[in-house]
């Protein structure tokens, strides 16, 4: 018999009459003879409600409290669809994350997933019953306090269920039918291409530099255990639903391509040190206190010194800036630079593509490109098999099209 794990995000849960949609899908594939896990998300907007909710209650509030509230989002939505099941003969049950426990670290607001029982869950199976999973949340066992996964951590606990559970796909449905070759909502004539495959490190890099399909984690995750997933629309007929785009393995794609997508992101901040120190233990008296922090740096630019001096250019994200620079003022004394600029309205567009690896001068004819539309490139870091450019934010859209179309991914 096969095994399934089904996940359904916000928007496909985002009142009762979705809900029963989704009753509908899981129907379908009970009825086919599979045993079913469904992992789902708070409702839509339910989420960035509460997260509202914890800073009006206090500006510095707790972050295991933070958790608690989050996490409820989810519950409700397990509980829903049970009934909703339910209401159409289909024996099923809620399961919350600290009762299969998904056992997590203590890293409240963005834990990550240690361990997770399938035991009661498989044993549900042997009963006929569909487990209804509340995704996005866990337990850290030593403390007992719930935890949630970050932003987007649905997608992460599906896959992870799945690798668990030892099922034979994991299906992530959202409000695209696949993966796209650049978000469809910034190609508005519908020039956005979905993708029948795409392989785990290109999906991986996709994710971390923006496109949030799919949370970073959750590829990881499927890369790591071999778990075949898909995306898939709720928005299909679920008596007939497209197939999607397969995450795969790079050897299973048939015709690979030197690029195949176009990810952004508009949460990007700049800072630059003017005229810093050119001698050692300089970077690290700059990125340690941030590291420290817990404040994530991306792109990191120095250039050739003159005299002995040099101008180091990075990104954080946009929530961090404000801490960030205030971090890099107090270490100014260790290494004395002249000036401090920075810039919250840029973004970060990349082409990604593991064709990269074996074809020459690709970014170099995305700069020529970006160039004759008159886009400004403030910082470049590449990779085996991707290239960003930081770019001014009112751009994003511009370079965004051009890559797009250089590269070949233009619908037709
Ligand atoms: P869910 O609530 O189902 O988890 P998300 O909003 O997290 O859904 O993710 C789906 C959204 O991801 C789509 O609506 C789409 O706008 C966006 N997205 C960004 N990049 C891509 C891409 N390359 N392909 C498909 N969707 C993308
Ligand atoms: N509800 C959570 C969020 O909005 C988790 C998820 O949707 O995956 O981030
Ligand atoms: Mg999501």
């Amino acid at each position: 018999m096969s095994r399934l794990v089904m996940k359904f995000g916000g928007t496909s849960v985002a009142n009762i009459e979705r809900i029963r949609n989704v009753a509908r899908h899981v129907k379908r594939e009970v009825d086919a003879g599979r045993e079913v896990a469904v992992v789902v998300s708070a409702m839509a907007g339910k989420t960035n409600e509460l997260v509202a909710w914890c800073k009006e209650a206090a500006p510095l509030y707790s972050q295991v409290e933070y958790d608690a509230v989050v996490a409820s989002g989810e519950q409700v939505t397990a509980g829903l669809l049970a009934i909703a099941l339910q209401q159409i003969g289909i024996p099923a049950r809620s399961w919350l994350g600290w009762q299969i426990p998904i056992r997590t670290s203590d890293a409240h607001g963005s834990a990550r997933i240690e361990s997770i029982d399938g035991e009661g869950v498989i044993d549900g199976f042997k009963r006929g019953e569909v487990a209804v999973v509340a995704g996005f949340q866990g337990v850290h066992a030593e403390t007992g306090h719930i935890t949630t996964l970050g932003r987007g951590g649905s997608d992460t606990s599906a896959v992870a269920l799945a690798a668990a559970v030892k099922a034979d796909r994991c299906d992530i449905y959202t409000d695209v039918d696949g993966v796209y070759t650049t978000d469809p909502r910034i190609l508005s004539e519908g020039k956005a291409r979905r993708m029948e495959r795409i392989a785990f490190e290109e999906m991986l890099e996709m994710a971390s530099l923006g496109a949030k399909v799919l949370q970073v984690r959750s590829v990881e995750v499927a890369m790591v255990h071999g778990v075949p997933t898909y995306v898939r629309s709720s928005f299909d007929d679920p008596a007939n639903p497209g197939e999607g785009t397969l995450i795969c393995n790079e050897e299973d794609i048939v015709e690979a391509q030197v690029v195949t997508g176009i990810a952004f992101s508009r949460d990007e901040a700049q800072i630059t040190l003017r005229h810093v120190a050119d001698k050692p233990g300089v970077a690290a008296a700059v990125f340690m206190p941030l590291a420290e922090a817990g404040i994530n740096v991306d792109m990191i630019v120095q250039v050739v010194s003159q005299e002995g001096m040099t101008d180091m250019t990075f990104t954080v994200g946009k929530a961090d800036y404000d801490r960030a620079t205030a971090i890099v003022e107090k270490v100014k004394g260790d290494i004395g630079f002249t000036s401090m600029e920075g810039a919250k309205d840029v973004a970060k567009v990349s082409a990604i593509g593991i064709g990269m690896r074996s074809h020459a001068g690709v970014a170099a004819r995305g700069f020529r490109a970006l160039a004759e539309k008159g886009v400004n490139i403030r910082a470049i870091t590449t990779s085996e098999i991707k290239f960003s450019v930081l770019i001014d934010e009112a751009y994003t859209e511009l370079a965004v099209r051009t890559l797009h179309s250089l590269y070949g991914l233009d619908a037709a």
